[in-house]
């Protein structure tokens, strides 16, 4: 058949009647206002701290009883930050929970002015930063409160601190002396 004699596909068929029209879809209802609680999980910067959900409870625990604490390996004499289930150097499990130092300085800081991670919007512009604690060989990154991002400087004394995040969950940042 050649293509003078091939028959024309029609490009449509009046014939056929027109589909009835869908009903139009029930509107969604309104999306959820992402607040702390509801994060998705995926999205969600803090922990689960119940014991079913963590062997690492403990360190929330002094949380709530305003302390930072972590793991220390007796064998290896290793303090371990964050607070760890077992020692990377002996691989054993046997670890001794220490308090942290309560203060510490500013070792290097940096301000989020925009680009907030989803639910943190609201509080740009904030600071973080890293602190060199009082006497714990440890330099720990965290919010830094208390002051503007730009009233900050390298080696402002800061102190740990402990705060509820809002759904019964508890964290650590830091916040300036002065
Ligand atoms: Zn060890």
């Amino acid at each position: 058949m050649s293509a003078e004699t091939r028959p024309r596909r029609p490009v449509s068929n009046l014939a056929t009647p027109l589909p009835e029209p869908t009903p139009a879809p029930t509107p969604a209802p309104p999306p959820t206002p992402l607040t702390r609680e509801k994060r998705p999980f995926l999205l969600d910067f803090f922990p689960l701290e119940t014991a079913d959900q963590t062997r690492l409870s403990r360190f929330f625990e002094r949380l709530k009883e305003g302390v930072v604490s972590t793991t220390r390996c007796p064998k290896d004499d290793l303090l371990l930050w964050p607070p760890r289930t077992a020692c990377p150097l002996c691989h054993g499990e046997t670890l001794e929970w220490v308090d942290l130092p309560g203060r510490g300085h500013l070792y290097a800081f940096s301000a989020v002015l925009g680009g907030a991670p989803l639910g943190m919007e609201s509080e740009v512009p904030f600071a973080v930063g890293l602190v060199d604690l009082e006497g714990a060989p440890l330099r720990l990154f965290g919010r830094i409160e208390g002051r503007p991002w730009n009233e900050l400087h390298i080696g402002q004394p800061v102190r740990l601190e402990s705060y509820d995040i809002g759904d019964g969950r508890w964290f650590y940042r830091f916040r300036t002396e002065v």
